[in-house]
C-alpha cells in the first residue's frame, strides 16, 4: 500500500507521539509507523522521572534550583561531551513542555524528587504508573484526531526515500500484509529510540565498558537502533555511539528495573556481598555502575527501612508492594539489621557498622564516600534488602541534529526533509545522561521536531 501524508514519523514511543501531536497542532497531517504490536517503546516502561526546573513545585518544597544549575549538571555530568546548544534547549524547554503535557490533560504529582543519578531534586513524577501517563496523554489526543493522525502498528520502517535533490520524501516499510510506502510532503521524523536491546550493535560501539555482551537490559526488545542504521545509510552523521549508559539497578534475573526497592535517592544505601558500602549512592550513574562492577560478583544489596515503606502495601515505582516482593523472594524483610544480614548472607557486623556510619553522616553531612544527598536515617524497622546488578539502560549516541531537530550529514550539512528526536539522537547527554533527563529530552525534542517538520521547509 501507498500512503500520502505531510509528516511521517518512525516510532511510536514518547518522542514519536510527542512529534505527532505537535505536528498536528501545527497544521500537519501525520502518519506514524510502529514496528511493535503496541505503541509506547521504552517510554512506557521507563521509570517516568522528568527533570525540569519548576518554580511552583520546587519552591513549595523549599528546594533551590535554576536553569543554570540544570545546565551545568547536565553538561558536566556528561563530561562536557554534550552539545551546549542542545543542552540549552533541553533545560530551557523542559518545564514549558511539562505545561504543554498538562494542557493535553497529563497529571504530575505536586512534589519533585531526586531520581537515581539525577543529582538534584527536580524529577517530576506522573500520577499514572511508569511511563503510561505520557503515552496515554498523546494517544488520547491522537484518538480524537484519527482522520488526520494515523498510526500503523506492526509496520517496520526499512529505508528512507530521497528525491533527486537529496530531500527525504518518505520511507519504505514492512507491514503485516506486505510492503508499505509512506510519502511525506513536509518531512520524515525518526523517533525509533536507542539500541540498548541490540547486543551486536552494543558490542560494535562499546569502548567504555569492559564488556557488554552478557549484560542484560532494561529496554524493550524493539530498541535495536534501526533509525540510526537507516539514517547512516543516507550519510547522516552518527555521533558518540560509544556512550552507552548502564544502571546499577537491574533485576538479577531479567535486567529490568522491576523489583527495585529504592524510593528516591536520599533514603537508601548500597552494600556489597560483604555488607560494606562502596560508593556515593547519589553519584552519577556511570560512577555507581563502575563501582558496582568492581565488587565481588558485581552485585549489591539496596538497603531501606520503614521510611521508604511505612506499610507493607506501600508500592515501589513499578506498583509492586514491598510485601509482595518479600513473598516472591525478590526482597528481604527483618526487624533488625543483624537478622536482615543473615537472610541475605552478608556479615552482620559489617552491615550494622555501615548503617551506623551512614546514620552519622546524615547528621554530620560528612560522608566517607562523599555523599551529599540525605534525608532520613536508616533506623526504623522493618528493614528491607533487594539484590541488584548492572544493566544496560540508555544509548546516548546516535543521529546528529540541530537545535531544531534537523538531521545533519557527515559534511555538517542539513539533510532536507529529515528530522530526528529522542533516544535515536546523539550528542545531548555526553558520556553519562542524568537520571530524569531522558523523558525531558524525548518530550521536549519530540515536540520541537513536530513543529519544525510541520513547517515543511
Ligand atoms: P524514545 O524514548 O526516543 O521515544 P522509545 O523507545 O520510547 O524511544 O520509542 C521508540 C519506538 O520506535 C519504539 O516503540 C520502537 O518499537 C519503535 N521502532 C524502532 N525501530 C522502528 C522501525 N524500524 N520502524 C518502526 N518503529 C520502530
Amino acid at each position: 500500500i501507498v500512503l500520502d501524508t505531510e509528516v511521517a514519523i518512525i516510532g511510536a514511543g514518547g518522542a514519536g507521539l510527542a512529534a505527532a501531536v505537535s505536528a498536528h497542532q501545527n497544521g500537519a497531517k501525520v502518519v506514524v509507523v510502529e514496528k511493535m504490536p503496541n505503541v509506547g517503546g521504552n517510554t512506557i516502561i521507563s521509570g517516568s522521572a522528568y527533570n525540569a526546573v519548576d518554580e511552583k513545585r520546587q519552591s513549595a518544597m523549599g528546594i533551590e534550583d535554576s536553569i543554570e544549575k540544570h545546565y551545568t549538571q547536565t553538561y558536566e555530568g556528561g563530561d562536557k561531551q554534550g552539545d551546549p546548544a542542545l543542552i540549552r534547549v533541553l533545560v530551557e524547554n523542559a518545564y514549558p513542555t511539562i505545561e504543554w503535557l498538562e494542557s493535553l490533560g497529563m497529571k504530575f504529582k505536586d512534589t519533585v524528587f531526586t531520581v537515581l543519578g539525577g543529582l538534584w531534586p527536580r524529577a517530576h513524577k506522573p500520577v499514572e504508573p511508569l511511563g503510561t501517563g505520557y503515552i496515554n496523554t498523546y494517544m488520547n489526543y491522537i484518538n480524537q484526531h484519527q482522520d488526520e493522525i494515523k498510526i500503523l502498528t506492526e509496520t517496520e520502517a526499512k529505508t528512507l526515500i530521497q528525491n533527486t535533490e537529496g530531500r527525504v520524501v518518505g520511507f519504505e516499510a514492512q507491514g503485516k500484509n506486505g510492503k508499505v510506502t509512506v510519502n511525506a510532503s513536509k518531512g520524515v521524523i525518526i523517533a525509533s529510540g536507542g539500541f540498548g536491546a541490540n547486543i551486536a550493535m552494543r558490542d560494535k560501539y562499546n569502548t567504555l565498558w569492559p564488556t557488554l555482551t552478557n549484560i542484560k537490559t532494561t529496554n524493550h526488545k524493539g530498541a535495536t537502533g534501526d533509525g540510526i542504521v537507516m539514517a547512516e545509510a543516507i550519510n547522516a552523521d552518527i555521533i558518540q555511539m560509544e556512550n552507552i549508559q548502564l544502571l546499577p539497578m537491574g533485576d538479577p534475573i531479567t535486567g529490568s528495573l522491576s523489583g527495585n526497592i529504592e524510593q528516591g535517592v536520599e533514603n537508601r544505601i548500597f552494600v556489597n556481598a560483604a555488607g560494606n558500602r562502596f560508593v556515593d549512592e547519589g553519584a552519577r550513574r556511570d560512577v555507581m555502575t563502575k563501582a558496582l562492577m568492581a565488587q565481588t560478583d558485581a552485585m549489591m544489596w539496596v538497603i531501606v527501612d520503614q521510611h521508604s515503606y511505612p506499610t507493607g502495601d506501600t508500592v515501589n515505582n513499578f506498583n509492586e508492594s514491598i510485601d509482595s516482593l518479600v513473598e516472591q523472594g525478590r526482597a528481604y524483610k527483618a526487624d533488625t539489621l543483624e537478622d536482615l544480614a543473615k537472610q541475605i548472607g552478608v556479615d552482620p557486623q559489617n552491615l550494622v557498622k555501615a548503617v551506623e556510619a551512614f546514620n552519622a553522616s546524615v547528621d554530620s553531612k560528612v560522608d566517607e564516600f562523599g555523599r551529599t544527598l540525605f534525608k532520613d536515617k536508616l533506623d526504623t524497622a522493618p528493614f528491607y534488602a533487594g539484590k541488584r546488578v548492572p544493566t544496560v539502560h540508555h544509548t546516548m549516541g546516535g543521529i546528529k541534529i540541530t537545535t531544531e531537530t534537523r538531521v545533519v550529514d557527515k559534511n555538517g550539512v542539513v539533510i532536507p526533509g529529515l528530522f530526528a528526536a529522542g533516544e535515536v539522537t546523539g550528542g545531548i547527554h555526553g558520556t553519562n545522561r542524568l537520571g530524569g533527563n531522558a523523558l525531558a529530552d524525548v518530550n521536549t525534542f519530540g515536540r520541537i521536531a513536530g513543529a519544525t517538520a510541520a513547517k515543511g521547509n
